[in-house]
C-alpha cells in the first residue's frame, strides 16, 4: 500500500513510529504547526519550534527515508493573547522560504472566541499576501459546526483566497458537506477517542464520494495512532474497495492537493 500522511505531529513521536510508517508504505509526512501539549512561554519558543519543523525534523525523517514537509502559523489554542499571537505571526515570513514549507497551518478556531477570530483573519491575510496555501483546524468541542461555519465565512470574505488551495481538516458527518459544497478540500482525522474513526471515515467517503477528501492520523503527544491511515486502507479493502480506489484516497488525493505547491516533490 502506498500512502501519504498529510497531518502528523512527528516532533512528539518516536523513531519506532517513523520506521513503522515507512514499512506500512508511507511516502511522505506533512506536519502542521500546532500546540505542543503545553503553552509556549515566549515568542522565541515559537522561533525554536519553527526551526525544529523546518530543519531538525526533516533531517530526522530523512534518516528513515521519509520526506518531511511542514506548515507554519500560531495555532488557535495559543492565539487567545492577541498581542503575543501577533508577534508570533510576524515571525512566520522569515521561514516561508524554507524548501519544505507548504503553507500556513493549522490555523482556525478552538473555542470560537473573538480573539481567535481576529488571529484567524490575520493569518488568512498573511497567506494571501504571501500567496500561500492554507490548512485549517476545526474545533473538536461541541461547537465544531459553528466553528466550521465561522471559518468558512472568514475564508470566503477574502477574495484573494481560492478554496481549492485550502483544506479544512477534522471534518465529521455534520461538517463535511458544507466544506465540499463551498469548493474547499476536506480532511478526516482518524483518532481512537475523538474526531473520526476509520469506519466512520469510510462511511463518509461512501456517502460523499472520494474527490477533494483526504484522511490523516494527526498523531501527536496524546493518545493517537500513527498508522491509522494505513489501517483505514486495510479496512477499505475488507469492505470491497479496489486497490486503485484505496490508493486514490490515501495517496493520489493528498498528492494532488499538496502538489499545488511546487515544493511538494517526492523522490
Ligand atoms: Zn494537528
Amino acid at each position: 500500500m502506498r500512502y501519504i500522511e498529510p497531518h502528523a505531529h512527528m516532533v512528539s513521536r518516536t523513531t519506532d513510529d517513523y520506521q513503522a510508517m515507512v514499512m506500512a508504505g508511507c511516502q511522505a509526512v506533512c506536519e502542521p504547526a500546532f500546540w505542543a501539549g503545553f503553552d509556549r512561554g515566549s515568542v522565541e519558543g515559537f522561533r525554536d519550534y519553527f526551526r525544529q519543523l523546518t530543519d531538525y525534523e526533516p533531517k530526522r525523517a530523512a534518516k528513515f527515508g521519509l520526506p518531511h514537509f511542514c506548515w507554519l502559523c500560531i495555532n488557535p489554542k495559543e492565539a487567545e493573547d492577541v498581542a503575543f499571537a501577533k508577534d508570533v505571526v510576524a515571525l512566520v515570513p522569515e521561514f516561508l522560504e524554507c524548501p519544505t514549507v507548504l503553507g500556513i497551518g493549522e490555523i482556525g478556531l478552538n473555542k470560537n472566541s473573538r480573539n481567535e477570530l481576529e488571529i484567524l483573519e490575520m493569518q488568512v491575510d498573511l497567506a494571501a499576501r504571501h500567496d500561500q496555501m492554507i490548512l485549517v483546524h476545526t474545533p473538536h468541542l461541541e461547537d465544531k459546526l459553528k466553528g466550521t461555519r465561522l471559518t468558512l465565512d472568514v475564508l470566503k470574505a477574502d477574495s484573494r483566497i481560492r478554496p481549492d488551495r485550502v483544506i479544512i481538516d477534522h471534518v465529521e458527518e455534520h461538517t463535511v458537506k458544507m466544506v465540499l459544497d463551498e469548493g474547499f478540500w476536506a480532511g478526516m482525522t482518524l483518532y481512537p477517542e475523538s474526531k473520526c474513526t476509520p469506519v466512520r471515515a469510510i462511511d463518509i467517503l461512501e456517502t460523499y464520494g472520494n474527490e477533494r477528501l483526504w484522511i490523516n492520523s494527526a498523531c501527536d503527544w496524546g493518545v493517537s495512532i500513527p498508522l491509522n491511515v494505513a489501517r483505514t486502507g486495510v479496512e477499505m479493502r475488507r469492505r470491497g474497495w479496489s486497490a486503485a480506489a484505496v490508493e486514490k484516497v490515501l495517496f493520489d488525493n493528498p498528492h494532488q492537493f499538496l502538489s499545488q505547491n511546487p515544493r511538494f516533490k517526492l523522490p
